[in-house]
């Protein structure tokens, strides 16, 4: 199986994603750096090979060109703006869409028939772009949605509990942005409920803590790039080595006809199902304002 990758977009988040993908055990073979910056990915290509006999993989790196897709497992697009201190992911949308129906068409003319993993923001609208420009299966076409939240949450949460956060079963759902929010009443560490062991302000503060993370980081360094990357190696190993994992990816919900972060399984078919989850009426609530806050910005993309 030729387990091949293609990064479209080798910027802070593209290479992440490469450098954590040869520094962790992985089932990718090949990897094809994208870039409209050419020079940039074949230097980035030749740095990333001459790390490659200290890792653990032995995977074959080039810049390569959309050609490259044809015979792609996975196309992941890290291409386009990020946020700049005080932008919202919102506020990328047209700016992102006029590089994704570039880069999409050039993807499909090409033959692509894999998966699409997107992480470009806003991350739940580029996704539902890309189901709609490519016309993949719409369980070919996955965001990494809030899957960089829920490791954030899990991260906080380990850190209050003193319990080890791959223990704690916790999920941030819908959009991977501002009205994301947490599902308290399915938390659990082990098999116990969250709040055995936090008290209710403790889990209010944690939750904002994740929800603002990224405005503190790029505020301190400009932009997120090291959780983000680790989460899509997480996803490109569960679709290449057929996993079946639960991750909190961006996916289609056909009632609202847009993609958001939801618990799904994921496999070689890219996302298998969806994780139902039993939500209190306020949590309902909540989830009813984030789908109301993408379908807002789908429409006012102009
Ligand atoms: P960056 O500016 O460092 O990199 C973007 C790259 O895209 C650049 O190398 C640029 O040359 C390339 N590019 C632009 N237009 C292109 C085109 N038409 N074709 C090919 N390449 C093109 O930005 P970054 O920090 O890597 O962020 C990339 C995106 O990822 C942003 O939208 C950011 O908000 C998003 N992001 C998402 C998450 C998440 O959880 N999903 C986390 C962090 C960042």
């Amino acid at each position: 199986m030729k387990n091949k990758v293609v990064i479209i977009g080798t910027g802070n988040v593209g290479l992440s994603y490469a450098y954590a993908l040869i520094n962790q055990p992985s089932y990718v073979n090949e990897l094809v750096l994208i870039d409209i910056n050419q020079k940039r990915a074949i230097g980035e290509a030749m740095d990333l090979n001459h790390g490659m006999p200290f890792g653990p993989n032995h995977i074959l790196i080039k810049a390569g060109d959309y050609e490259d897709c044809q015979n792609a497992d996975i196309v992941c697009i890290c291409a386009g703006a990020n946020q700049e201190v005080g932008e919202t992911r919102l506020d990328l949308i047209n700016k992102n869409c006029v590089v994704f129906a570039e880069v999409i068409r050039q993807v499909m003319e090409h033959g692509f028939k894999g998966i699409f993993l997107v992480a470009t923001n806003p991350v739940d609208i580029m996704t539902f772009y890309t189901w709609q420009l490519s016309g993949l299966a719409h369980n070919r076409v996955i965001g990494s949605g809030t899957t960089l939240d829920t490791a954030r949450l899990r991260y906080e949460l380990g850190q209050a509990t003193g319990i080890s956060p791959k223990n704690i079963h916790a999920y941030v759902i819908g959009e991977h942005g501002d009205s994301e929010f947490v599902p308290w009443s399915s938390v659990i560490a082990g098999a116990q409920p969250i709040t055995d062991f936090l008290a209710n302000d403790q889990l209010t503060t944690i939750e904002e803590r994740v929800r603002t993370a990224a405005y503190h980081i790029i505020n301190a360094k400009g932009n997120t790039s090291y959780g983000i990357g680790m989460c899509l190696v997480k996803i490109t190993n569960a679709i290449l080595n057929d996993q079946n994992l639960i991750l909190s990816v961006s996916c289609y919900d056909k009632i609202n006809n847009l993609y958001l972060g939801m618990p799904a399984i994921i496999n070689r078919e890219g996302i298998k199902q969806k994780i139902k989850l039993t939500l209190t009426s306020s949590e309902e609530n909540k989830l009813t304002n984030s789908i109301k806050t993408l379908k807002n910005a789908i429409n006012s993309t102009k």
